[in-house]
C-alpha cells in the first residue's frame, strides 16, 4: 500500500462540503484519483461531504456511486501537505474518475454531531461550573464518548452543576454559529483547544455556542443545541494528567 502523503500527491487540498453544511447527506463531487488495493480502493475527490477521522470525531461511512458502479466507503482519511486538508475516501468496491453521487450514513453522523456540540457545551458548562478555565487534552466521539481535560477534577457537586447547566442551556435553543480567521488571531481566544491547533493551517474555523466562548474546531456541529436532547455526566476517571468525562446525549 502507498503511503497517504504519494496518494494526495498531485492534487488540490479537498473543499470540505460538511463545513459549510454539515446537513448534507448527499453530494455529486468530482473523482480525481483512484488507488487499487487488492479488493479496496483508496478514491480522492474535488470535494467531499464524508468527515475524516479528526479531531476525536469518528470517520464517516457511506458510498460513492455512479452508472451501477460502487465503493462503499468503509473510511475517511484526513491528510495535511502544504496546500492544505486532503480527505482520502478507502473502502471495499470500485469507481471510475469523473462525476460520482457521494452519501454519508446519517445516523452515525447526526449522533457525532450531537456529541460533538454536546462536547464544546460541556467545555463551557465546566468552565462556568468550577470559576476555572477548562483545557482539553483530547476527546472521543464514537461509541462511549468523552471529553479528556487537564488538572485536578472537579468535585461532585461541581460536575452535577455543570450538567444542570448543559441542560439549561440546551433548552434555551442556543444557535451554533460559525467565523473563519487567520490562524495567528486563534492565540488570542485563549480556547480550551489551543495548546492542539494544526500547526500547518492559514486560517481557522471557530465555533460557537449562543455567545460563549469561540473554539477553533474542524468539525460537524448542530445548527441549534436544542437538538442534542438530554446530556448526563456517565463518570468521570482520573487519566495522566487530567481527568477525563464520559457522558451520553
Ligand atoms: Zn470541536
Amino acid at each position: 500500500m502507498a503511503g497517504l502523503e504519494d496518494l494526495i500527491k498531485g492534487t488540490f487540498p479537498t473543499k470540505l462540503l460538511y463545513l459549510d453544511n454539515s446537513y448534507l447527506t448527499a453530494c455529486d463531487c468530482e473523482v480525481l484519483k483512484t488507488v487499487r488495493d487488492g479488493k479496496n480502493l483508496y478514491l480522492i475527490s474535488d470535494a467531499t461531504i464524508f468527515h475524516p477521522k479528526a479531531g476525536g470525531q469518528p470517520s464517516d461511512v457511506g458510498t460513492v456511486a455512479f452508472q451501477g458502479e460502487k465503493l462503499e466507503v468503509k473510511r475517511a482519511m484526513g491528510v495535511w501537505s502544504e496546500d492544505g486538508f486532503h480527505v482520502i475516501h478507502f473502502g471495499k468496491g470500485n469507481v471510475q474518475v469523473g462525476k460520482a453521487h457521494f452519501e454519508i450514513d446519517w445516523s452515525s453522523r447526526y449522533l457525532y454531531m450531537k456529541r460533538h456540540t454536546a462536547a464544546h457545551l460541556l467545555d463551557h458548562c465546566l468552565m462556568e461550573a468550577t470559576g476555572k478555565k477548562s483545557v482539553t487534552l483530547g476527546s472521543w466521539l464514537g461509541d462511549k464518548p468523552y471529553v479528556d481535560y487537564a488538572g485536578q477534577a472537579p468535585s461532585l457537586q461541581d460536575l452535577k452543576s455543570a450538567e444542570r447547566l448543559e441542560n439549561e442551556y440546551i433548552e434555551q435553543s442556543l444557535p451554533v454559529t460559525f467565523t473563519v480567521v487567520p490562524a495567528e488571531q486563534a492565540g488570542l481566544l485563549g480556547a480550551p483547544n489551543e495548546e492542539r491547533l494544526p500547526k500547518s493551517a492559514k486560517e481557522l474555523r471557530l465555533v460557537r455556542i449562543g455567545d460563549f466562548e469561540w473554539i477553533p474546531c474542524g468539525g460537524t456541529h448542530l445548527n441549534n443545541a436544542i437538538e442534542i436532547g438530554k446530556f448526563s455526566i456517565d463518570t468521570v476517571i482520573p487519566i495522566d494528567g487530567g481527568y477525563r468525562v464520559y457522558f451520553t446525549v
